[in-house]
């Protein structure tokens, strides 16, 4: 079924489309370099093709007959001979003009010439399927291409250099080992006999348990590379949200007003600093007797408070008021407002940052209480060690640390035959592996390159 997808040659472009200064259009397939002769100027790329040596040239439009076509752009095609390209076929990349035309002419030559157009992430699905990736590398990619933040990026860019696959290893060859020896041994070890010793099955079960543990810990640091880290500003009406929320932002994005329960909705706003991004969350005042309006505001505010990552509790009188954010399951920072007309020496503000969004005092110190709050995200751990887990991982090891829970049990309790061991062990690496793409499906590979964009 994989082999039928790879027979024929694709294209798309690579780059965005729009008014730039190139762009390159990707030719993929067993024919690429046939179809390349075709729309590029006549013995410009020889008849032994010459990989990796970018060649200068017109590329020309299709019709029905090569005399009758016409020159539609000059530029660069490089051509790479599989397995030395990133699909690992042959494929020739032609660097073409930017804009709205030139590129788009030079792939409907390509797909006059027999290229069909490449499907989202087409062209990483097969550097997987030929074993140029693993799954969790070719959603690296696409991380990379979705980054907002030099730390995603670096993060990104480490998984794809082999990061979660590494961990991944040191996880699996034990286990792996493990079940060769036990497996190796079953015909010839008499029935009720076991290959392995109880104890070395338990203490190699055990660490593989530490080390999925030890990979899922840094699944919220995976999830807020990838999103940012959502804070919301929250407390009652007219304590300075807005103004904050627009001081940590440094323009006017909220409306300010001194008539309490003007901010309604939620506002939002993006703010990178020092190679982190941060997700602001403006939010409606909260207060006990609100009318219709306000209250859907407020509805929004604990559905905001409730999916934070970090909370924001502003006050500007005594007091931290915290008994409004019972339940609240995210660190809280609290912050005593308007501290310009204060005298602090007078208030009871213990364990609150004072701030004044007209002076601008107690920012830095408020944004150095957010960067220790984030330090706790174990962020930099997993940008260093290249593992930024999505959904997909958390939910395969999630499976696999509960599998090996459950092998772990029964072999505590009593004598679990090496044929049972041996089927629970295969389960729980069948799981490890759908996470590398060891193992996989045509399901699997659906969900995960769909989120493609066309030309990856
Ligand atoms: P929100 O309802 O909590 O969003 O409060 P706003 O940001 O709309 O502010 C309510 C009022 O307090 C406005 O009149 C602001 O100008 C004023 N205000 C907000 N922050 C400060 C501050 O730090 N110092 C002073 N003096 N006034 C502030």
């Amino acid at each position: 079924m994989f082999e039928d997808t790879i027979q024929d040659t694709i294209v798309a472009l690579a780059t965005p489309e729009g008014e730039g200064g190139l762009a390159v259009v990707r030719l993929s397939g067993r024919e690429a370099f046939p179809m390349a002769r075709r729309v590029f100027e006549e013995g410009r790329l020889g008849e032994e093709i010459d990989s990796h040596r970018a060649v200068y040239g017109i590329l020309f439009s299709l019709t029905e007959s090569k005399e009758k076509s016409y020159p539609i752009d000059r530029g660069l095609a490089l051509p790479m001979r599989g397995p030395h390209s990133f699909t690992g076929e042959d494929t020739v990349e032609f660097f073409c003009h930017g804009g709205r035309m030139a590129a788009r002419m030079v792939v409907k030559a390509c797909r006059a010439a027999g290229a069909r157009p490449a499907g989202p992430g087409e062209f990483t699905r097969r550097a997987f399927l030929n074993g140029k990736l693993s799954l969790d590398q070719a959603e690296a990619v696409a991380d990379l291409i979705h980054a907002e933040s030099e730390a995603s990026a670096r993060a990104a860019i480490r998984q794809l250099l082999g990061g979660l696959d590494q961990q991944l290893a040191a996880i699996e060859t034990p286990l792996l080992e493990l079940l060769s020896r036990i497996e190796g041994s079953l015909e010839f070890v008499e029935e009720e006999e076991i290959a392995v010793p109880v104890d070395e099955t338990m203490a190699i079960l055990e660490e593989s348990c530490r080390g999925v543990d030890r990979l899922l810990e840094m699944a919220p640091a995976g999830r807020l590379l990838r999103e940012g880290i959502h804070v919301v500003l929250a407390g009652p009406p007219n304590v300075g949200k807005s103004s904050l929320f627009n001081a940590l932002l440094e323009e006017d994005r909220a409306i300010v007003d001194d008539q309490a329960g003007t901010t309604r909705d939620v506002v939002s706003a993006r703010v990178v600093r020092d190679g982190t991004v941060f997700r602001f969350h403006d939010t409606a005042g909260l207060r006990a007797d609100p009318g219709r309006v306000e209250k859907m505001g407020i509805d929004r505010t604990w559905k905001q408070v409730n999916e934070a990552d970090l909370v924001l509790l502003l006050s500007d009188g005594p007091g931290p008021g915290g008994g409004l954010l019972e339940g609240c399951e995210a660190p809280v920072i609290r912050v005593a407002t308007k501290c310009d007309l204060v005298d602090s020496s007078n208030t009871n503000n213990e364990g609150m940052l004072p701030v004044s969004s007209v002076t601008g005092e107690g920012l830095e110190s408020l944004w150095a209480a957010l960067d220790l709050a984030v330090r706790g995200f174990k962020l930099q751990e997993a940008v260093s060690l290249g593992v930024v887990l999505n959904e997909r991982h958390l939910h395969k090891l999630e499976t696999c640390r509960a599998d090996l829970r459950v092998l772990i049990q029964e072999l505590t309790s009593g004598p679990v035959g090496d044929e049972v061991t041996g089927t629970m062990l295969a389960a729980v690496l069948s799981q490890l592996g759908e996470v590398s793409g060891r193992v996989f499906t045509e399901h699997l590979l659906e969900s995960v390159f769909q989120r493609f964009c066309v030309g990856k």
